[in-house]
């Protein structure tokens, strides 16, 4: 499969081999990279994208979520060009930025305030200052192989990086042994920071029950439930909290918000949000050059108050429901599955229920490995890893082709299975 790959992709092989001159690793974002090296895109249109040696593919990643609104969405490109053309930094206020936080609020169930970042990873970063300034207790506990951003990373016991806070890890979906955790910790646990649904980890939802469990000892404990809804909040007007009734102290959000451009924020309950204020005595700072830019809030208020919502996302989410389960038909009765809520997925090659995440065997690394290629192959982009997030340019006609190739694929490699 590398050896047909290569081949094909002579650019692609050139810029990475130059970028590795001044680039570790040949990029700046790690989750762009793998061997033998990534293929460059020059350009996309709608659902599509054109690679730098000129190959065409159906776009399936949409930008790990953020890319929600596809290429060329001509409201966002218009109301970022509006809001360039009236000058491109202006350190002030905006009347945007309050705009689009009564968005988010009326929304989002757990949102009485919200405050503006550049990435899910500061938003989370935040969130967690928050908890603790509002608590005064530094301890924060997170579920084994989650990810909630770039610059710190939790992981497992083993591999957190950067976290200047005493950790604690809860396996994903264990409901008693997190919620005993989590009173076992009582006094000294400020924030347990939680994805709704594992997106990094392998689309692997949270049962309700989980969910419930969590929302029940931090209000028993005093700790403060944060969802990162970074990549779910995709799956209701209101995010997955408002798809299961749960409603945390907190909320990070990211990704697609701002139509595309850069954005985090974080948000909740008035009270603790009050640590902000600075008309308050003791205010936390929450500073950031780029924290309410007039792009990402033009576009922000154009992608959330006019595009994405109601009709729009329930019909996403159908979209994704029955994409998944002719993904799911495709490879039935083989260790091969795809997990995920609504436009969110992601393969796995073994049987029986996924409820976190597994250190898996060689020989479904390597079937991971040759889905990848094999889609690129046949034309359709997806993560490194074999999640898909599809965008709202993505047609009906798109999945069943999609689906069509995934069944090729299972009757070609069915011999490795
Ligand atoms: N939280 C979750 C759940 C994410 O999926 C991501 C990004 N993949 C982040 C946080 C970090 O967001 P960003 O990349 O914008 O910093």
């Amino acid at each position: 499969a590398h050896a047909r790959y290569s081949a094909a992709r002579p650019k692609s092989a050139e810029i990475h081999t130059r970028a590795r001159e001044h680039l570790p690793g040949g990029n700046t974002r790690s989750v762009l990279f793998y061997t033998p090296f990534p293929t460059a895109m020059a350009r996309g249109e709608g659902a599509r994208l054109w690679d730098v040696d000129g190959r065409e593919y159906t776009d399936l990643l949409g930008e790990y979520t953020a890319g929600l609104f596809g290429h060329s969405e001509k409201r966002i490109l218009d109301a970022v060009k509006m809001a360039l053309d009236n000058g491109i930094n202006l350190a002030s206020v905006g009347v945007a930025e309050g705009q689009l936080a009564a968005i988010l609020c009326g929304r989002f169930p757990s949102l009485d305030m919200v405050r503006f970042t550049n990435s899910g990873t500061e938003a989370n970063m935040m969130a967690l200052a928050g908890a603790r300034g509002f608590t005064g207790l530094s301890d924060v506990m997170v579920a084994r192989g989650g990810y909630h951003g770039g610059v710190m990373t939790f992981g497992s016991e083993k591999n957190a990086v950067n976290v200047p806070l005493p950790l604690h890890f809860m396996d994903y979906n264990d409901a008693e042994g997190a919620a005993a955790s989590i009173r076992a910790l009582k006094g000294r646990l400020g924030a347990v920071l939680v994805e709704p649904m594992l997106g990094s980890g392998g689309c692997i939802p949270a049962s309700r029950a989980f969910l419930a469990a969590l929302r029940e000892a931090c209000t028993e404990t005093g700790a403060l439930l944060i969802f990162d809804e970074v990549m779910t909040s995709r799956h209701s007007e209101g995010g997955l909290q408002k798809l299961h009734g749960i409603t945390p102290d907190l909320t990070t959000l990211g990704k697609y918000v701002a139509g595309g451009m850069s954005f985090g924020a974080f948000g909740g309950r008035a009270d603790i949000m009050g640590v902000f204020d600075g008309h308050k005595p003791g205010t936390l700072p929450h500073a950031g050059t780029f924290n309410n830019n007039v792009w990402s809030m033009a576009a922000g208020n154009v992608a959330m108050g006019e595009i994405f919502k109601g009709e729009a996302v329930t019909a996403l989410h159908a979209r994704g429901e029955k994409l998944r389960a002719a993904l799911n038909a495709a490879c039935a009765g083989l260790p091969m599955q795809f997990t995920g809520i609504g436009s969110m997925m992601c393969v796995h090659f073994r049987s029986g229920d996924i409820i976190r995440p597994y250190k898996a065997e060689p020989s479904e690394e390597k079937l991971r490995e040759l889905f990848f290629f094999d889609m690129l192959e046949a034309g359709f982009y997806l993560a490194r890893r074999g999640m898909a997030a599809l965008s709202l340019p993505v047609t009906d006609e798109d999945c069943e082709r999609f689906a069509s190739a995934v069944t090729e694929f299972v009757a070609l490699r069915r011999p490795l299975f």
